[in-house]
């Protein structure tokens, strides 16, 4: 049955009623490999192809996959955009914290966070960030760079070639930038970064995605100028993309030149504030930060200096429609505790934040709820804006839960926390 808001549960009991002898032949066209699992939008709408690709692979697997089948979104869009040879989706909590004061050049107001997670413990913990940092007057949050890169792989003949060829690409760039503008209303060129290792050559092409996350816009772009230096320099293109990107993989690259919204948050919090919230002191606060996250992650080599940045990036991430995969990002975030004589001055730094409210999984219409509850769905006015605002409210939700996590280790908390709050 549908609810007042048209949606249908697609479950068994709720599914649409198929003309059941037609339903049968599709049934027996995929037994007998006739026709393929991912052709099943070709032969029915959406919600039916779903249904009964979910119940091939019940019969092929045995397992009950009721609860897959029961969604309200609007799976048409879903199946052409975000997902192939769906059959159904995974339900994943969703806690508020906050209210969070976020005091940023494009975010400045009141808070609530939408963190979708299965962690116990996570949603309270940056709750008691939120509250410290809104007690202490809000985040401060600033975006430092704003750029989504895409870096092509070419083969040249020789290291005197490679030379050749960045001498071409830097002497070119305006041609190289009305190629690749011409692929997109929004993205523009803002610079290329060129890379030699022996005859590889890569160009970091870095653009303004405005209020998309940008990877497929600046993908398209990229293979338009990338054609171009083929064309001029002779060099063969044996990637579009070459990892110097660097797409969803942990890179220093990310962390030294920036990539998606780099963003910077910090707060003061006073002496009273942490014995308050967090049951502990400044110093012991400082020296948790500078043993645990500095010297512990230089020690084990981390690429992020942090205690659990990425909780929160994922958290969010996956409550707003981003591409979850990009959470490795915020596990790069460097934190900070400044001792003051007022108290401590704790920051956090994200180097590389892929976010974006537009394309991608922002429009599903439960990610797009979330967006919506902190004011940033859709394109923003001027362009560019909404994405902003969105990287440094993430930005505040991280401190928060940086916060919270020293304080509980510097309280010797965590433990019993996780013990009344993360186990069934
Ligand atoms: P997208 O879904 O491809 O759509 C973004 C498009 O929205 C833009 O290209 C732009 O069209 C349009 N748009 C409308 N209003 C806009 C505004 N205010 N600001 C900016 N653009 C606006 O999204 P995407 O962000 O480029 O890519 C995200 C997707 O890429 C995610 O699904 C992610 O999983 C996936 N991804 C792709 C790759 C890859 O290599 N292709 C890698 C990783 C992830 P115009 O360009 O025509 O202006």
């Amino acid at each position: 049955m549908a609810d007042d808001a048209g949606h249908r549960p697609t479950g068994k009991d709720g599914g649409v009623v198929q003309n059941k002898q037609s339903e049968t032949a599709i049934q027996t066209r995929l037994k007998d490999g006739s026709l393929k699992l991912y052709e099943l939008e070709k032969e029915v709408p959406a919600v039916d192809a779903i249904r009964i690709r979910r119940e091939f692979i019940e019969c092929e697997t045995g397992a009950k996959l009721y609860n897959l089948g029961i969604f309200s979104i609007d799976v048409e869009r879903v199946v052409k955009r975000n997902c192939e040879n769906m059959i159904g989706t995974v339900q994943v909590p969703v806690g508020i914290a906050g209210p969070l004061q976020v005091n940023g050049e494009f975010a400045a107001g009141s808070y609530y966070l939408p963190l979708a997670t299965t962690e116990g413990a996570l949603v309270a913990s940056v709750n008691r960030g939120c509250s410290a940092i809104t007690r202490a007057g809000g985040a401060e949050v600033r975006i430092l760079h704003d750029g989504m890169t895409r870096a092509p792989v070419f083969a040249a003949r020789s290291i005197v070639h490679a030379k050749q060829m960045v001498d071409w690409v830097t002497g070119h760039i305006a041609e190289l930038r009305t190629a690749a503008e011409s692929t997109t209303s929004h993205g523009k060129l803002i610079d290329i970064s060129p890379f030699v290792a022996g005859t590889s050559v890569f160009f970091r092409m870095n653009f303004d995605t405005k209020d998309a996350m940008g990877m497929n816009m600046v993908t398209i772009a990229s293979a338009k100028a990338a054609e171009l230096i083929a064309q001029e320099t002779g060099a063969r293109l044996v990637a579009l993309s070459g990892n110097m990107c660097t797409d969803k993989k942990p890179a220093a690259i990310n962390g030294i030149m920036g990539r998606g919204r780099s963003v910077v948050a910090g707060v003061a919090l006073s002496h009273d504030l942490i014995s308050q919230v967090f049951k502990t002191d400044a110093t012991t606060l400082f020296e948790v930060n500078y043993r645990k996250n500095l010297v512990g992650s230089a020690r084990a080599g981390a690429m992020g200096f942090n205690a659990h940045a990425a909780n929160v990036v994922a958290a969010i991430f996956i409550a707003c429609g981003q591409d979850a995969a990009h959470s490795i990002d915020g596990s790069t975030c460097l934190t900070t505790v400044d001792p003051s004589p007022t108290g401590a001055y704790a920051s956090v730094t994200l180097p590389s934040l892929p976010v974006g409210t537009v394309g991608g999984g922002t429009g599903i219409e439960t990610q797009q709820e979330c967006l919506n509850l902190l004011g940033v769905a859709g394109g923003g006015t001027p362009p560019g804006t909404n994405a902003k605002r969105l990287a440094e409210i993430i930005a505040a939700g991280v401190l928060a839960g940086e916060l919270s996590l020293l304080g509980a280790l510097a309280a010797q908390h965590l433990a019993r926390a996780h013990q009344q709050l993360g186990r069934g």
